[in-house]
């Protein structure tokens, strides 16, 4: 899941939520005051170049002694 970050304009304190993919920032509330004042931010997630393909592969690496 992707880090977004926020920042509340109540307390004017940015926090960074584990949010899903989509959500609203409507539903997101300030865990400092609790306010929903809060606007998400351009986070710096998208930091991996080239195609994000997690492949689960099985590496055998056999020593022979
Ligand atoms: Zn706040």
């Amino acid at each position: 899941m992707p880090i977004y970050e926020y920042f509340c304009q109540a307390c004017h304190e940015t926090c960074s939520l584990l949010q899903r993919m989509g959500a609203n920032e409507q539903e997101t509330i300030c865990p400092n005051c609790g306010s929903r004042e809060v606007s998400r931010k351009i986070s710096a997630f998208s930091c991996s170049s080239g195609g994000g393909n997690v492949s689960s592969g099985a590496a055998g690496g056999f020593s022979g002694g």
